[in-house]
């Protein structure tokens, strides 16, 4: 490699998540010099904030892992069927010093600013220490589901107990014994951690804004035979996972047929069998439980029927049965989740027509009603996809900052770079399958598709490299295009950033990962011609 000395570093990599230390290993790996900032104290990203009770993996552990090295998945050995987030930040730690990643990263730093210099065609990157380094490549591997979202509650800070976000857990754990504690949202933080510290907590009161589908993990320790099965022939099962929607699921049928040609006996039949099965793999019970409203609404009243026949007070059974579109939010997956509200110390209040109107120092007002907690858990997810990239004020050519550039929605070409930002990179960025895939499938491929960018750039003397607008543009409508396609956007969901007031409310992840993979090889078969190099 033959990268300009003028600067620093040849690229500056933020964030020390899988995304992020794939992409050092690759640059060191062909010579790059190159520099990792992390907010954090150490590798992990997402499992590394995410220590809540019960945080699990919902992608199989032998598909959510790297697959780049063949002796690091064959050495690896998981324990269980989903791996729980200390099992996984252990992985996390053992890539780093299997590949020798952690001291290529500055640790407890943030960048707080960076901006394009165009006539020096150089990235300036500024972080909360003071110190500002110089690269060409920015590549922002910030992370999906990382800026946390705190709703702007009237009294947030009244409160004079402690309070928790599940994106931002104390490391050292929280006792909750004795405490009578509460649960902001339903999503898939609180679904996994709600059992959990209701097995802890003297009584436990949950706020539901909008009830969730959740469907019964059924983790289990991880079959050595299974596993050894797998690692025979990795290659392959890794093969037939990319050729799946979401690049995972390798070896579990997909059904072609419409749940509105089975019989009533086969369809309950079928949805029976991957009840049992367990989580996401639901949505695959039928080819069209994501593209047709009855088609899913059939899937839906299956659920609710179970909600009703595991929680025994009707009127609760109730207002745990979700009436949006069946895997529309995220679907969730749980280890007992419907069955703690059976518990005489569980406690459920719907916050749906009468929203929680303050915090007080002692607890919360929803209707009218003062409740009183010890401990307050704020489950209310992410600002996804686009937070964690705006919170680092990047500011491209002609001062134009990204937060000005998207105030209408992301435009992002592949979701790998956006028009006048050159040598900016998001891995697993708006626009890409992102957090409707396998995001360890999609990090590899992105990190793989920057370096082989970037070393093709150099070798030909480019400078830079940028998205074209109309390219761009045209991307966006592709991945808005894919998801009316779908049930995707008939609901309030973090994916059309609809989560948190005021966000524009354009579909962010690309729908279909063999597709999109079929995308990424044209444009490097055809020399990256719809990329503007200078
Ligand atoms: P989330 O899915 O966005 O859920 C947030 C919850 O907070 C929702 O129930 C939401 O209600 C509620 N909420 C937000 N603002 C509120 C308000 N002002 N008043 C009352 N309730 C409010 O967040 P999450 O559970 O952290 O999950 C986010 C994503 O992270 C998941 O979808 C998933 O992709 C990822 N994740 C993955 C795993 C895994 O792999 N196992 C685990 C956890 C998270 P509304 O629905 O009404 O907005």
């Amino acid at each position: 490699m033959t990268i300009s000395n003028e600067c620093d570093f040849d690229a500056v990599v933020v964030g020390a998540g899988f995304g992020g230390m794939y992409m050092m290993h690759l640059l060191a790996q062909r010579g790059f010099k190159a520099r990792g900032i992390e907010r954090g104290g150490d590798v992990g990203g997402t499992w590394y904030w995410n220590r809540y009770p019960g945080c699990q993996c919902d992608v199989e552990s032998m598909e959510y892992s790297y697959q780049f090295s063949d002796e690091l998945q064959q050495k690896w050995n998981w324990t269980q069927r989903y791996a729980g987030q200390p099992e996984i930040l252990r992985y996390a730690n053992h890539v780093a010093d299997a590949f020798d990643l952690r001291r290529r990263f500055t640790f407890n730093t943030s960048v707080t600013a960076a901006t394009y210099h165009d006539d020096e065609k150089v990235w300036h990157v500024g972080t909360d220490t003071g110190e500002t380094v110089t690269a060409r490549f920015l590549i922002m591997a910030t992370g999906c589901l990382s800026a946390t979202n705190t709703p702007a509650f009237a009294g947030l800070n009244d409160f004079a107990g402690p309070t928790y976000h599940t994106g931002a857990w104390p490391h050292d754990g929280v006792d909750f014994s004795g405490q009578k504690v509460a649960v902001i949202g339903t999503g898939s933080s609180a679904v996994q951690s709600i059992p959990l510290i209701a097995r802890q907590a003297a009584d436990l009161t949950v706020f539901q804004r909008t009830a969730a589908y959740t469907i019964p993990a059924r983790n289990m320790p991880l079959d050595p035979e299974r596993a050894a099965q797998i690692k025979a022939n990795y290659k392959e099962f890794r093969a037939r996972g990319a050729l799946s929607p979401a690049a995972f699921g390798a070896d579990y049928p997909r059904n072609l047929d419409s749940v509105l040609d089975a019989t009533p006996e086969e369809r309950e039949r079928r949805f029976e069998e991957y009840w049992q099965h367990g989580g996401f793999m639901f949505l695959a019970a039928f080819s069209d439980i994501s593209l047709n409203m009855d088609a899913n609404r059939l899937a839906a009243d299956f659920v609710r029927g179970k909600i009703r026949s595991i929680v025994t007070d009707p009127d609760v059974a109730e207002l745990l049965c979700p009436d949006t579109v069946l895997g529309c939010k995220r679907l969730c997956a749980d280890n007992g989740y419907y069955e703690t509200y059976n518990l005489p110390h569980v406690h459920l209040v719907d916050v749906s027509s009468h929203p929680i109107e303050k915090l007080t120092a002692k607890g919360i007002v929803t209707n009218g009603k003062e409740y009183e907690f010890d401990a307050i858990v704020f489950a209310t997810g992410f600002d996804a996809m686009t937070g964690s990239l705006l919170n680092c004020n990047i500011v491209g050519r002609d001062g134009l900052p990204l937060r000005q550039k998207w105030a209408a929605g992301p435009g992002n070409y592949l979701g790998l770079m956006t028009t006048g930002f050159p040598n900016m990179f998001t891995i697993t960025g708006p626009g890409s399958p992102s957090a409707l895939a396998n995001l360890i499938t999609g990090i590899e491929q992105h990190a793989e598709f920057i370096t082989g960018l970037i070393a093709w750039a150099d070798a030909r003397g480019h400078r830079t490299v940028d998205a074209i607008q109309e390219e761009e543009d045209r991307w966006v409508e592709i991945v808005n295009q894919r998801a009316n396609f779908t049930l995707y956007p008939n609901c309030n969901s973090w994916y059309l950033g609809a989560n948190v007031p005021g966000k524009p409310r354009v579909f962010m992840p690309y729908i279909g990962f063999p597709d999109y993979s079929k995308k990424l090889r044209s444009v490097v078969a055809s020399e990256y011609e719809q990329l503007m190099f200078a």
